[in-house]
């Protein structure tokens, strides 16, 4: 199976259904996150947050970055250094548990006028729901693999066994297009840069359950950029009441150097008093098409105001192009 051209062309490739706080922190009993008695790593899994509020930011950042790679007449590569289960039910396991994508993808399903990058972003979810109705949302690696032209290709790292059994299944289906490897993402991101194209996004999209993941995360851009300065990388970011995650765009500014990078954040809502949640997230972009930052000005004011919980979400928008 080999993916789809245009936005409009027909029902997408599938990933098996598949089926974890994002928070950096353990959740109070009642929030189904991390599944009691395993170590961070695998007992996070994404299908509890899929098409959430920071799903939705990240989405669309991926989907314009996609967009503006595949139309130029050169190959690219796709590198997924968290890849996740690739595709979740909405409609039963943990997202129908969670119930998160409520307050994320669920809100834009029916919203007219949207802006140009979150009008994309939603058309990407629907073609992977060609019935009509919300009940399957696409990870990181379905929407590329929708996205891609035959000639790009799809790198894709993760850890935990079962979300790589399915990703495996997805692979399988597509041939020689995708290649997943279930190992560790950060020393990965190293062995396939620079990727032969010499074109290519790389999304790095850990789960922060993990505190070290913050330095992996500075330590991984530092390599890549020394690696493969001309990549564009789209590095997730969770906005939580934690050190690590308040320092970690500066850090990345740095790392940025005189180079073109682009920062954008969105939160709902107030920060809880008890510090658990996910009130927000940002994305930190380096060498961000000149495309990215307009789009961004139209979609976050309208994400704001679709997905607020409460009268303190806010979002912010900075960056650079050379
Ligand atoms: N990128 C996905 C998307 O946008 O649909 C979501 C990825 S999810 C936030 C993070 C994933 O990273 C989890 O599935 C987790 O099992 C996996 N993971 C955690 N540590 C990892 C590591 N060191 N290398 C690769 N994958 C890892």
């Amino acid at each position: 199976m080999r993916a789809t051209g245009g936005p409009d062309s027909g029902p997408p490739p599938n990933i098996a259904d598949n089926r974890g706080s994002r928070t950096g922190r353990r959740p109070p009993p009642g929030r189904a996150s991390l599944i009691q008695g395993l170590p961070p790593m695998f007992s996070y899994r994404h299908g509890f947050h899929a098409g959430n509020h920071a799903d939705v930011l990240k989405h669309v950042v991926l989907v314009h970055l996609l967009d503006y790679l595949r139309q130029k007449d050169k190959p690219f590569w796709f590198i997924d250094t968290h890849a996740g289960g690739g595709s979740y039910a909405l409609d039963s396991g943990y997202a129908a548990k969670s119930q998160e994508f409520r307050g994320g993808i669920a809100k834009l399903w029916d919203a007219k006028d949207l802006p140009d990058a979150v009008a994309a972003y939603v058309n990407e979810v629907r073609r992977f729901n060609p019935e009509g109705a919300l009940r399957q949302y696409p990870g990181s690696p379905q929407i590329a693999l929708q996205m891609v032209r035959r000639e790009d290709r799809l790198r894709l790292f993760e850890l935990h066994p079962s979300e790589t059994k399915v990703l495996d299944v997805f692979s399988a289906d597509a041939g020689r297009q995708v290649m997943v490897q279930a190992t560790d993402g950060f020393t990965a991101l190293n062995a396939v840069l620079p990727p032969p194209p010499r074109r290519a996004l790389t999304l790095i999209d850990p789960s922060y359950e993990d505190k070290n993941d913050y330095r992996s995360v500075t330590r991984a851009m530092t390599n890549a950029l020394e690696r493969f300065a001309t990549g564009v990388y789209l590095v997730w970011y969770p906005q939580v009441q934690r050190r690590e995650s308040e320092r970690l765009p500066e850090q990345l500014r740095r790392l940025a150097g005189e180079g073109s990078w682009l920062h954008a954040s969105l939160s709902v809502s107030k920060p809880a008093d008890d510090g658990f949640g996910l009130h927000g997230s940002g994305v930190f972009v380096f060498n961000p098409p000149w495309t990215l930052d307009a789009a961004m000005r139209k979609a976050l004011p309208a994400l704001k105001r679709l997905l607020a919980q409460d009268a303190s979400a806010d979002f912010s928008i900075d960056g650079r192009q050379v």
